[in-house]
């Protein structure tokens, strides 16, 4: 299905018509035409904006810069949600994921990964996922739909303010990063996606810089041009295999978009560059995609790339078809990228406790399809 067809298919369900709007999630422009229908000059939106995104406001009593009248007929009219938080876990290693109830009952995940010099974001772009890789968690799940730009900027404000991340000033704030990595394909909802990263971008918000984002696709190859040219973040692939027949069975996508294809859309990716190369995230499977003549075929398409590789060492899951490779394996396989000149960490797997690791997340509340049921038992 082609981004649009799938972003029609799956849209998210319209704003109530009746009872108070939503104010937290809207772009400047809406949050303008939502006030000048409140008969108040369009500066006073830019004053809404700073309370909204940057200081985190949740109530409108708060925003002392507005006068007394006008915050009433605010209050009347507007409310200021977030998705609910239904669970917050804490793991071992400091990372925190959270299951959010969103307006319609759906859930969704969001990770946050903190480290010594950042802090990283995960955020979901759709309920579920349509395109059912077959090492991933979230491709189980049955329902799949869109998030609509609000719920994407949602997960972060609910996370900001779990984690006490307001007001956004650069000194000292912990969420420093962000990437479009959690559930769902973020260019089968390319609107809402750069409508969201839009609002996260803005200077007097969430202030987050281009070069502190990632998206990361299976491959949707032509939107992949666009996510450059219109959004400026940086691109992660989610590779995996390198001959078609294996990433066929793998990331069933590439029936559509095989390997070259992807491939040169990545080399015309625009401001792909050694300083902002493309990362191309590798999952690590046991005697599937981890042999000595995969890294060096890895290599030898790679080469002409601004590219780093991201070694994932695979996440179980139950009833998952896979295991994860040796250490050996793993080392070997990273040896020979690096002796081909590509930088290829492995990637240390965060929260893996609570599920929160690379292919993990699923709504709980999705009924456990049968082989899982089975694995567990159950
Ligand atoms: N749909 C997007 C983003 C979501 S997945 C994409 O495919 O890139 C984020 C990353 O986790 C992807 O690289 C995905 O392939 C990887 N992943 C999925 N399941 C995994 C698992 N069980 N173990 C390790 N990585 C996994």
């Amino acid at each position: 299905m082609s981004g649009t067809a799938h972003a029609k298919h799956f849209a998210p369900p319209e704003a109530a018509a009746t009872g108070p709007r939503n104010l937290a999630g809207l772009g400047r422009a809406e949050l303008e035409a939502e006030v000048r229908g409140l008969g108040e000059p369009a500066f006073r939106a830019r004053q809404l904006w700073h309370w909204i995104y940057h200081q985190g406001a949740r109530d409108f009593e708060t925003m002392t810069t507005l006068s007394k009248g006008f915050r009433a007929r605010l209050a009347e009219a507007y409310v200021l949600e977030r998705p609910r938080a239904v669970s917050a876990l804490l793991s071992t290693d400091g990372t925190r994921k959270w299951l959010l109830r969103l307006a319609d009952g759906q859930e969704v995940e969001t990770v946050y990964i903190p480290e010594d010099d950042r802090g990283t974001l995960c955020v979901s772009a759709q309920v579920g996922c349509t395109l059912t890789c077959r090492f991933c968690h979230t491709g189980t799940q049955a329902l799949v739909r869109n998030l609509s730009a609000g719920e994407i900027v949602g997960q972060i404000l609910t996370a900001l303010d779990d984690i006490g991340d307001w007001p956004r000033t650069r000194e000292g704030r912990r969420v420093t990063n962000l990437v479009m990595m959690g559930m769902g394909e973020p260019l089968y909802n390319f609107d809402n996606v750069a409508a969201a990263i839009r609002i996260v971008l803005d200077d007097e918000g969430l202030a987050l810089s281009r070069r502190k984002i990632t998206l990361s696709t299976a491959g949707v190859v032509p939107l992949i041009e666009r996510c450059g040219a219109e959004l400026g973040v940086g691109l992660a692939v989610s590779l995996h295999a390198v001959r078609d027949s294996l990433r066929d069975e793998l990331v069933p996508l590439n029936r559509k978009y095989p390997i070259a294809e992807l491939l040169a859309a990545c080399r015309a990716y625009p401001g792909a560059h050694n300083a902002r190369r493309i990362t191309f995230e590798y999952v690590m499977l046991d005697g599937v995609n981890d042999s000595e003549a995969d890294a060096r075929e890895l290599a030898r398409l790679l080469g002409d790339l601004p590219a780093k590789v991201n070694l994932i060492p695979f996440n179980p899951w139950p009833g998952a078809p896979y295991r994860c490779s040796s250490r050996r394996a793993i080392a070997r396989f990273a040896k020979i990228l690096n002796d081909a000149g590509l930088s290829a960490p492995v990637r240390v797997s965060r929260g893996q406790d609570i599920m929160a690791a690379c292919g993990q997340l699923k709504s709980a509340s999705q009924r456990p399809r049968k082989s899982e049921r089975e694995a567990a038992g159950t």
